[in-house]
């Protein structure tokens, strides 16, 4: 059986997968190891610690999807370094977790431009307290926050391409892009896509299990049989492994609601083992089945922490 990869073996699957999981503080002193992966004449993956970043680098300079954790920022650099020495121009987030924006402060205060979904900002701007993992998220400086941001959607012409970067409304949280290189034919998903392991739905954050059905459903629409999907966690992919992350979130969402449909309470339904075809392989690296349970169960019937952001200014003529 697949489970969504298609590009290693099972043991390469679960090295790449520890190596690019979530982290948090304890693991972020460590020397890291980066691999960079190049995929078009100018896109390349690198993976390091934190979510994995995509690098255009071309005859207009540099830009980056993505740019980890906080204190590893120089580390990377450095591997981003070793693709072109060229200063980054800018730097798109695909969502506001601090392993996607931790390098916002130093890569910002160097001269290049952020830019975000409205969300991003928002939430980067105030503590963000997450029921989920009981913790809360200190506002950032003022110098990490996205300074260009957007509604949705926005696109960068640049080495050679229209790289369009388009937002997914709560799915993984509620300022998700995916971000398609049309011409170099990749797809970088964000954490709308966890490749090998179960997601992680960030409730408090706006995310939902349909908004992250309904935002691989876009990824799939864009992409052919030569695409090279970049997930924000986990090893490359592509339409197949797409198409099969698809087909397990739709199937676990179905196995959830018929539970609902009976009446069952969230424990009972989390007993029940819904997701237990895929538990063995992808409930075993990071989120655990009773978690993705849980985050199906209350993205369904709408028990989640979620507090709506102020509605975003909108002119009228
Ligand atoms: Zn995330």
């Amino acid at each position: 059986m697949q489970f969504f990869s298609n590009r290693k073996t099972l043991a390469g699957l679960l090295a790449a997968l520890l190596a690019s999981l979530p982290v948090t503080a304890a693991a972020q002193d460590q020397e890291v190891e980066y691999a960079a992966t190049a995929l078009s004449t100018t896109v390349t993956m690198i993976k390091g610690r934190g979510g994995n970043i995509a690098v255009s680098s071309g005859e207009d300079g540099v830009f980056i999807i993505d740019d980890q954790l906080k204190p590893l920022t120089d580390q990377l650099l450095g591997s981003i370094r070793k693709v072109s020495d060229r200063p980054i121009r800018f730097v798109i987030n695909t969502h506001y977790h601090a392993d996607h924006v931790g390098g916002n402060e130093t890569i910002g205060g160097s001269g290049a431009v952020i830019i975000a979904h409205d969300n991003i900002r928002e939430r980067m701007s105030t503590d963000q307290f997450n029921h989920f993992w009981k913790e809360t998220t200190p506002a950032w400086p003022k110098k990490s926050l996205p300074v260009v941001t957007f509604n949705d959607q926005v696109t960068l012409h640049l080495n050679g391409e229209a790289v369009k970067v388009t937002h997914v409304p709560r799915g993984h949280t509620d300022g998700d892009s995916i971000v398609h290189f049309p011409t170099s034919n990749v797809i970088h998903m964000g954490d709308i896509f966890f490749n090998g392991l179960y997601p992680y739905i960030d409730l408090d954050g706006g995310g939902t299990i349909q908004g992250m059905i309904a935002a691989v459903e876009l990824g799939i629409s864009l992409a052919d049989d030569e695409t090279q999907v970049i997930p924000g966690h986990g090893p490359m992919s592509d339409l197949q492994g797409l198409k099969e992350y698809h087909e397990f979130l739709t199937r676990a969402r179905d196995n959830v609601q018929a539970l609902i449909d009976q009446g069952m309470s969230l424990d009972q339904v989390v007993a029940a083992k819904p997701t237990a075809e895929w538990d063995d392989i992808l409930g075993k690296v990071w989120i655990t089945p009773e978690q993705l349970v849980i985050f199906i169960f209350n993205s369904l019937t709408g028990v989640d922490h979620f507090t709506p952001l102020e509605p975003q200014e909108t002119t009228t003529e």
